[in-house]
């Protein structure tokens, strides 16, 4: 994810919007496997502010994880806010007035920002996703998904005044 700023590199104040995309590799995070299904594209505002070339907006794309709660892989859309500071200079980016900008070194006329952006999807991930806010998960006892069918060991569970009223209704 190369950007071209030489037409703002010298020019104090330009700025210019652009659109990235580009198909990533599935990597492993917390031991499993996590695959893109759609690229990663990076929706930017890049401005020489005189200081350094700020880099702004944001990242998008969509992940086939798995449920923490009944494994079954589902697609995670991802939306994250993306902010960074790219300088020349050294002595710059440790003179960055803002604290919260992390700034990167680089030279010529392209910012590669393919490793913030990978960075930047990283952190955001989820410790737990969830395929739905409801999601059942697995039986405990016999490894069923719950979504997809109730099993018989949930009689097993039943709390015994729910019970006396479930054999009620039986009969
Ligand atoms: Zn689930
Ligand atoms: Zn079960």
């Amino acid at each position: 994810m190369e950007l071209d700023i030489s037409s703002i590199r010298y020019t104090e104040g330009a700025s210019f919007q652009t659109t990235i995309s580009k198909n990533c590799p599935p990597f492993e995070w917390a031991g499993e496997e996590i695959r893109f299904d759609q690229p990663v594209t990076a929706k930017l505002e890049l401005t020489n502010t005189g200081k350094l070339i700020l880099a702004e907006g944001h990242i998008e794309t969509v992940l086939v994880v798995a449920c923490s709660r009944c494994l079954e892989l589902f697609n995670l859309a991802l939306k994250v806010p993306f902010r960074m500071g790219y300088t020349e200079h050294q002595e710059q980016g440790a003179a960055s007035p803002d604290e919260d900008l992390e700034v990167r070194l680089f030279s010529g006329d392209v910012i590669d920002v393919t490793p913030d952006v990978e960075e930047t999807i990283l952190l955001s991930l989820p410790m737990k996703s969830l395929c739905s806010q409801d999601c059942r998960g697995l039986c405990a006892q016999c490894g069923q998904n719950l979504n997809v069918q109730a099993c018989d060991c949930e009689q097993d569970q039943i709390d015994p005044r729910l019970a006396v009223l479930r054999d009620f209704i039986k009969k």
